[in-house]
C-alpha cells in the first residue's frame, strides 16, 4: 500500500469498501476502472485495456469509459448483473488542495436502475427482498423509479415462486437462510434472468429493520404502519430498504408508504399458467403482440401500461372490488365523447412517478420540469370531465385526483417554456420570475449597448474623436487614445499600457460596467441553478400529493382503455356470482379473433357448474381448436375477474380463487428435465393445491408417455378432480384418448364435448363448434395430410388404420406381435414414422396380459387399483 502512488491509495481506499461492486472512479471527463475491475469491465464491455503507473513495479491494468456517455456502459454492465459503484470527485480539481476528495455517491444495481433509457416505460422495474425465517417467507418488493413498496408473508416455497413470477424482479436480495434453502435458485437466474445477492446477516436485524421503517415513515409503531401482522415481512421490507439505501444514498423520499398485502386478495396463478395463458407476453416469441395485454393495452399513459399490466397479472377474487371495477368500465364505455375527450388529456401526460424520482434523486433536469408541469396542466381537464361521472371507483378517482394547480403554476411561473437540459448552463428562469435574473440577463445582453454608450459619452466630454472602448484578455475593457488626441486625455484615465502609435487608459465607470457584464453570466447561471433547485424541492415536498395523483390517472387511464377495447371489440359486461356458475354464450377468445381476419372466430359456448357440469371432456382432432376454446374459456373468466368487459354475447362468471393450466407438450427442454418429468410435476402441483373452486384447464395430459400409460393416468386424474371429498374442481380436459368418454355417465359429474367436423370424401373441414358428445374418430391421418404429410403416407396409414380398426384391435395386435401375419413387416415400418397411437402395440407381447386387459372391469377400480393392476402388467412382459 504505501508504494502505491497517492490518488492510488485512495482508490485502494474507497474500493476496499466496495468490493462486490465495479468501481467507476472519475478522472476528469473519464471514469476508470484498475485491476480486477479492468479485467472485467474491458471483457465485458469490450473496452481497450490499457495500464497506469501505480508505484509498483507492474502498471496497474486500467480502462475507462467517458463521463459523458456513462449510461449504456453502466446499462451494459448492470445489464449482465454487475453492480457499479460510481465514485465522484466532490471538489474542484482546479482549486482542489492535494489529492482530489472523492466520495462514492450511488450504487446502481439491476433492481435499482434509473436509467429511464434501459428501462421498459410499461414495466415496472421490482427489486424483491426474501427473508427466510423459521419456515416462513417474508417478502418486499419495491420500484425505486416509482415509488411503489409492498410486503407480505408467505408459508411455502411454491408461493413465494408464484409472487416472483407475479413481480419478475430484475434482482433479488436475500438472506443467507433462503440462499441456502434449496430453492432452485439457478433457475431463477437462468431462466428468468434474475440477479441474486445473499446479503450479510445484519442487515435483517430485527431491532434494525424495525426502527429503520419507523425512521423513515415518521411513525412511532409498526401498528401505525398497519403492519403489526407481518412479523417476518417487517425483516424483509426492512432489510430491503437498508438496501436501498446504503446503494442510493438518498433519503428515497419517493416511498411514501409500504403497502402490506396477503396473497388472499388475488387470484392465484402460478407461472405456468402465467405463461400458457399468454397474459403479457406468448409463449414462444416472449412478445407483447399476440397477449391479452396486447388486446386490452390502448392506454395513453406509460403509468397506465404498467397498472393495465399488473392488473392483468392479479385478478381480484372479492365481489364487490370486481363490480366497482365493472361499474367503471360500463360508465366510461358508455359515455364515449367524455372518455375521449379524457384520453386526449391524458396523452400528454408523461410519466409522474418516474419523474418524481428523478425530483426525489435529485437528477431532474429542467426539461423534466417543464413536462411535468404541461403534464400538471391537464390535471383540471380530466378532473372537470370526471366530476360528472357516478360509478362510486370514478368518484374515488376525483377525490384522489388532485388538479395540483399551485404547482403547476409554480413551474410555468418559474422555468421558460424550451429550457435546456443541463443545469448549470442557464436559460432556465423565465422573464419576470426574479428581478435578479432579468437584471444580469440584462447586463450580458444590453452590456454592449452599454459600452456604446460610454464610449460616445467619452467622445463628448473629452472632444476625443477617435477615442475607442476595446477589449482584451489581460486587461479586459479599456479605453484606447491615438498619441495624436493624447494631450486631450482628462485626469480621472489611468494610464494602462503605452504602444507606438497609442495609450491604454481604464476609468471607474467602464470597470463597473466590466463588473457587471462579465460577473452577470457567471452569477446569471449560479443563479438560476439556485432558482432552479428550490422550484424542484418544493416539487419534491410534495410527493404524497403528486404520487396519489399519478395513481389516480393511471387507473383511469387503464379504466378508459378497458372501456374503449370494450366497445371496439363488442365485449360485453359479466355478470358475477359466488355459486359457482361459469355460464358463457357465444365466449370468443380474445386474442384469436384478433388475429383472424374479419369475424371469421366461431363463438362457443361454455356452462360448468358445481353439480352435473364439474368436469367436460373435449375431443376432436388435432387443430379442431380445442385448446383455443379451452384458452379462452380460462381467459373470460379471468379478464372478468380483472374487472374487464368480455368477448361473448353473454357471461355469468362464477368467481373462481385459481386458475390452472397444463397446457401440450411443454417447452421447458431447457431446464433439462424430460417433456413427461414436466408434465407429471405439473400435474401434482395442480392436483395438490387446486381447491374445489379452482378452474383447470388441461390439455392433452398424459401424451408424453406410451397410450397406455398415459390414459390411465388421464383416466386416474379425472376421477380424482371429479371426486368432490378430493378435490371437485372445474374442470376442462382436452384428449385424444376417446376411450376417456367412457367417463360420461359412469361418473355423474363429467360431461363429453366435441368439437365439431364435418367429413367430405376423404378430407375434413373444422367447424369448430362444440358439441355435446364424445368424438369417435380422430381423423389422424386427415389431418396429416391438411398439414402436407406426403400422399404415400397419408394413404398406407390409412389402410394400416382399417387393418387395425378397433373392433379387433386385440387380434390384429396379437398378429402383429407375433409375426403370424403378412401386414407385419409394414406396420413395423410405421413405428418409425412413430406414430404415438401405435405404441401400445409395440409395448404388449404377451397373450396373457393382453387377456386379462381384456377382462379387467375398469369401471370398477379404484386409481390406485388401476395403477398396481398396471404395475403387475408389466412386471409380466
Ligand atoms: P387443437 O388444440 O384442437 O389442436 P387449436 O386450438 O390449437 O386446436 O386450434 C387450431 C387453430 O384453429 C387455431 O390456431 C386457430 O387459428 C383456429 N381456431 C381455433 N378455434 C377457432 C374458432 N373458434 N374460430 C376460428 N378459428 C379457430
Amino acid at each position: 500500500m504505501a508504494e502505491l502512488t497517492p490518488m492510488m491509495q485512495q482508490y485502494m481506499e474507497t474500493k476496499k469498501e466496495y468490493k462486490d461492486c465495479i468501481l467507476f472512479y472519475r478522472l476528469g471527463d473519464f471514469y476508470e476502472m484498475f485491476f480486477e475491475d479492468a479485467l472485467t469491465a474491458s471483457r465485458e464491455l469490450e473496452i481497450t485495456l490499457t495500464g497506469k503507473n501505480c508505484g509498483l513495479e507492474e502498471r496497474a491494468p486500467m480502462c475507462g469509459v467517458p463521463y459523458h456517455a456513462v449510461d449504456s456502459y453502466l446499462n451494459r454492465l448492470v445489464s449482465k448483473g454487475y453492480k457499479v459503484a460510481i465514485c465522484e470527485q466532490m471538489e474542484d480539481p482546479a482549486t482542489a488542495k492535494g489529492i482530489v476528495r472523492r466520495e462514492v455517491v450511488r450504487i446502481v444495481t439491476p433492481g435499482t436502475n434509473l436509467d429511464t433509457q434501459a428501462l421498459d416505460e410499461t414495466k415496472n422495474n421490482y427489486i424483491m427482498c426474501v427473508a427466510y425465517i423459521g419456515d416462513r417467507y417474508g417478502v418486499s418488493v419495491a420500484d425505486v423509479t416509482t415509488g411503489d413498496y409492498f410486503v407480505t408473508e408467505l408459508d411455502e416455497s411454491s408461493k413465494l415462486f408464484d409472487e416472483i413470477s407475479r413481480f419478475m424482479p430484475s434482482e433479488l436480495v436475500c438472506n443467507e437462510a433462503f440462499y441456502m434453502s434449496g430453492m432452485d435458485l439457478d433457475d431463477l437466474k437462468e431462466r428468468l434472468g434474475i440477479t441474486i445477492y445473499a446479503l450479510d446477516s445484519w442487515y435483517f436485524d430485527d431491532a434494525i429493520c424495525k426502527r429503520t421503517l419507523l425512521e423513515h415513515f415518521k411513525t412511532s409503531s409498526l401498528e401505525g404502519l398497519g403492519l403489526a401482522d407481518y412479523d417476518c415481512g417487517v425483516i424483509g421490507a426492512g432489510a430491503l430498504f437498508v438496501y436501498l439505501k446504503e446503494t442510493q444514498k438518498t433519503d428515497l423520499c419517493q416511498f411514501t408508504r409500504l403497502t402490506g398485502y396477503t396473497t388472499g386478495k388475488y387470484m392465484l396463478l402460478d407461472s405456468s399458467s402465467r405463461r400458457n395463458l399468454e397474459l403479457c407476453e406468448t409463449l414462444r416469441e416472449k412478445q407483447k403482440r399476440g397477449s391479452l395485454l396486447w388486446v386490452l393495452d390502448k392506454t395513453k399513459t406509460a403509468m397506465g401500461a404498467r397498472t393495465l399490466r399488473s392488473m392483468l397479472e392479479q385478478p381480484l377474487i372479492e365481489k364487490k372490488a370486481i363490480v366497482e371495477r365493472l361499474d367503471a368500465v360500463e360508465e366510461l364505455k358508455d359515455n364515449a365523447i367524455c372518455r375521449e375527450e379524457m384520453r386526449e388529456y391524458l396523452s400528454p401526460i408523461y410519466d409522474l412517478e418516474r419523474l418524481l424520482s428523478k425530483v426525489a434523486y435529485r437528477s431532474a433536469n429542467p426539461r423534466d420540469l417543464t413536462a411535468f408541469g404541461s403534464s400538471l396542466s391537464m390535471l383540471p381537464h380530466i378532473r372537470c370531465i370526471l366530476e360528472d361521472m357516478k360509478s362510486p371507483l370514478l368518484k374515488k378517482l376525483y377525490n384522489n385526483l388532485d388538479p395540483l394547480e399551485d404547482l403547476c403554476r409554480l413551474i410555468s411561473a418559474a422555468i421558460c417554456e424550451e429550457p435546456p437540459i443541463a443545469m448549470k448552463e442557464g436559460g432556465i428562469i423565465r422573464e419576470g420570475y426574479n428581478e435578479e435574473v432579468d437584471r444580469l440577463r440584462h447586463a450580458k445582453t444590453e452590456g454592449k449597448d452599454w459600452l456604446a454608450k460610454l464610449e460616445e459619452e467619452e467622445r463628448e466630454k473629452t472632444g476625443i474623436k477617435n477615442l475607442r472602448i476595446r477589449y482584451n484578455k489581460v486587461f479586459g475593457y479599456y479605453l484606447e487614445v491615438t498619441n495624436s488626441f493624447k494631450h486631450l486625455v482628462p485626469e480621472y484615465y489611468t494610464r494602462k499600457q503605452t504602444l507606438a502609435n497609442a495609450e491604454r487608459y481604464i476609468i471607474p465607470r467602464l470597470k463597473e460596467l466590466e463588473d457587471t457584464i462579465l460577473g452577470a453570466e457567471d452569477k446569471l447561471y449560479a443563479l438560476e441553478y439556485e432558482l432552479y433547485c428550490q422550484v424542484r424541492d418544493a416539487i419534491g415536498q410534495e410527493v404524497v400529493r403528486i404520487q396519489k395523483t399519478a395513481k389516480a390517472v393511471a387507473e383511469l387511464d387503464t379504466l378508459a382503455s378497458l372501456a374503449l377495447v370494450a366497445e371496439r371489440n363488442r365485449y360485453v359486461r359479466p355478470k358475477i356470482n359466488e355459486k359457482g356458475v361459469i355460464n358463457i354464450k357465444d365466449g370468443r377468445h380474445p386474442v384469436v379473433e384478433q388475429m383472424i381476419p374479419n369475424d371469421m372466430f366461431i363463438a362457443n359456448d361454455t356452462y360448468l357448474d358445481d353439480k352435473k357440469n364439474r368436469i367436460s371432456i373435449i375431443t376432436g382432432p388435432n387443430m379442431a381448436g380445442k385448446s383455443t376454446y379451452m384458452r379462452q374459456t380460462a381467459l373470460i373468466v379471468l379478464m372478468a375477474q380483472v374487472g374487464c368487459f368480455v368477448p361473448a354475447s353473454s357471461a355469468d362468471i362464477g368467481i373462481v380463487d385459481r386458475i390452472f393450466t397444463r397446457v401440450g407438450a411443454s417447452d421447458d427442454l431447457a431446464s433439462g428435465q424430460s417433456t413427461f418429468m414436466v408434465e407429471m410435476t405439473e400435474v401434482a402441483n395442480i392436483l395438490r393445491n387446486a381447491t374445489r373452486n379452482s378452474l383447470l384447464i388441461l390439455d392433452e395430459i398424459g401424451r408424453g408417455t406410451s397410450t397406455f400409460d398415459g390414459l390411465s393416468i388421464a383416466w386416474a386424474v379425472i376421477e380424482h378432480i371429479s371426486n368432490t371429498r378430493l378435490l371437485g374442481a372445474k374442470t376442462l380436459f382436452a384428449t385424444h384418448y376417446h376411450e376417456l368418454t367412457e367417463l360420461e355417465g359412469k361418473i355423474d359429474n363429467v360431461n363429453n364435448y366435441c368439437i365439431a367436423v364435418k367429413e367430405k370424401g376423404d378430407d375434413i373441414v373444422f367447424l369448430r363448434k362444440i358439441v355435446k358428445g364424445g368424438a369417435d374418430r380422430s381423423y389422424g391421418i386427415q389431418v396429416a395430410k391438411l398439414a402436407g404429410v406426403p400422399e404415400s403416407v397419408t394413404t398406407r396409414a390409412r389402410e394400416i388404420a382399417e387393418e387395425l380398426s378397433y373392433a379387433d384391435i386385440t387380434t390384429r395386435v396379437k398378429d402383429i406381435a407375433v409375426g403370424g401375419h403378412e401386414p407385419r413387416k409394414k406396420a413395423k415400418k410405421y413405428d418409425e414414422v412413430d406414430l404415438a397411437q401405435m405404441s401400445l402395440f409395440d409395448t404388449v407381447k404377451d397373450d396373457d396380459v393382453l387377456e386379462e386387459i381384456k377382462n379387467l372391469d375398469v369401471s370398477h377400480l379404484t386409481p390406485i387399483d388401476a395403477l398396481n393392476t398396471l404395475y403387475q402388467l408389466q412386471n409380466k412382459l
